[in-house]
């Protein structure tokens, strides 16, 4: 089964597991999630299939390239839409 990487929309509603990123394992035409399990908040999917790469960096480098909205850490706490 594929791999989708979330993020929270808003760093300020978020908890220790959708800040940064996390992974979620779902069935092949399964909606994606819309809210973190943990704690409820809007999550995005930045990516399409963790098959396409590993690091974070490429992770996101391919999730631009195919167009996918992704948020950057830019201080302490804060992230804005980075593409
Ligand atoms: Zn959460």
């Amino acid at each position: 089964m594929p791999t989708y990487v979330y993020e929270a929309k808003d760093a300020a509603k978020s908890c220790n597991r959708c800040r940064g990123s996390f992974e979620a394992v779902q069935k092949i035409g399964e909606p994606a999630l819309s809210k973190c399990p943990e704690c409820g908040a809007d999550v995005i999917r930045v990516i399409q299939a963790a098959s396409l790469g590993r690091s974070k960096t490429d992770l996101m480098y391919r999730a631009k390239r195919a167009g996918f909205s992704c948020l950057k850490k830019v201080s302490n706490g804060e992230y804005e839409k980075a593409f």
